[in-house]
């Protein structure tokens, strides 16, 4: 898969797509990221990409020409078709099922504003679908790109060691994952539970799927109000509730 971003500060991309597992994917040529400097489409001698916005007010617009003129280029360079995505506040917001659908794209072109945003023309012309990380202001789309790309790319067959093992956390299937432990047994009075160290891998499996029930339940009902329970996660939760009522009880 493929990700182009266009950004006036490509800079800011080093440290996150230069490391750890997005940089092994890159190396590997299971993604392709590539980031576009707007500034170099600008057309005058300053390399001017934004300017003061239409009815006055404060701060700075960027301008469309600088972008379209980026976009188009971008496009031209790929031999596949990629949707244009823009970062922004006012987008739909990012969850799971729509990293899960957009993992399946051949490649995405982010846009990311800076400053009061872009010229509503580049919306109104080339996005095919806004994307805010959350009900916040930042100061560029730059963060919330690196995030969108992270997300999807591990999504990315060959990019995690274990393909699997992201359709085990959170939100993938609907529910939040159970807790991990690993080495020492004991730490600080503190004990790995007794099941994890029993070798019974039907009797671990069943605790891990209670533990990200009760999790689930304790943190975040709307999750499981929209879930469809298979008859096992019933029983389960009906456990979970008698215990949780008994601890109240006693
Ligand atoms: N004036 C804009 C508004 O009120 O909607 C906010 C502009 S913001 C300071 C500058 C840029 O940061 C935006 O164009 C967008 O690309 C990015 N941005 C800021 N917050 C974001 C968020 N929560 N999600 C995605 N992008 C965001």
């Amino acid at each position: 898969m493929f990700f182009d971003i266009l950004t006036l500060f490509p800079e800011m991309f080093k440290g996150p797509f230069s490391e750890s597992i997005i940089k092994r994917a890159r190396k590997n040529d299971i993604i392709d990221i590539k980031m576009i400097n707007i500034r170099d489409f600008a057309e005058d001698k300053h390399n001017t990409a934004d300017d003061a916005p239409y009815g006055g007010g404060a701060g700075m617009v960027m301008k469309a020409g600088p972008i379209y003129r980026a976009w188009e280029n971008a496009q031209n360079e790929r031999s596949q078709n990629s949707k244009t995505i823009l970062m922004s506040p006012q987008g739909e917001r990012l969850n799971q099922k729509m990293v899960n659908e957009l993992s399946r794209e051949a490649g995405l072109t982010i846009i990311c504003g800076h400053y009061e945003g872009i010229d509503e023309r580049i919306r109104d012309s080339i996005v095919d679908q806004e994307i805010s990380i959350g009900d916040y202001v930042l100061t560029g789309g730059e963060l919330p790109a690196m995030i969108l790309v992270d997300s999807i790319s591990r999504l990315i067959n060959g990019v995690l060691g274990d393909a699997d093992s992201c359709k085990k956390d959170s939100f993938y299937n609907g529910l939040l994952e159970h807790p991990h432990y690993t080495r020492p047994r004991k730490l600080r009075g503190l004990k790995v539970p007794d099941v994890l160290l029993s070798g019974n891998h039907q009797k671990i499996e069943r605790w891990r799927k209670k533990e990200s029930l009760k999790r689930t339940f304790e943190r975040r009902k709307d999750l499981l109000e929209a879930k469809k329970l298979s008859d096992e996660e019933k029983e389960l939760l009906a456990e979970i509730k008698s215990e949780l009522k008994g601890e109240v009880d006693e």
